[in-house]
């Protein structure tokens, strides 16, 4: 399953979560949720609109509704 990333606030780098699609829906992600980033190690808070599926792909395309280009 992809996982769900985020842009590092510090690096800008993509990171995971740790998540992937199938734990949960990104829409249904309000409440921030932490981790603590693999690239510069400090913790930043995420939800749902923060973050998208890695590779690009929408949630959508990710349970292959559509084709990722
Ligand atoms: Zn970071």
């Amino acid at each position: 399953m992809p996982r769900i990333i985020i842009s590092c606030p510090t690096t800008g780098a993509d990171v995971p979560t740790g998540h992937r699609t199938q734990d949960f829906e990104l829409a249904a992600v309000i409440e921030p949720r932490s981790f603590r980033c693999p690239v510069c190690h400090e913790v930043h808070s995420w939800r749902g609109d923060d973050a998208r599926i890695e590779h690009g792909l929408t949630p959508a395309a990710a349970t292959g509704a559509a084709p990722p280009h």
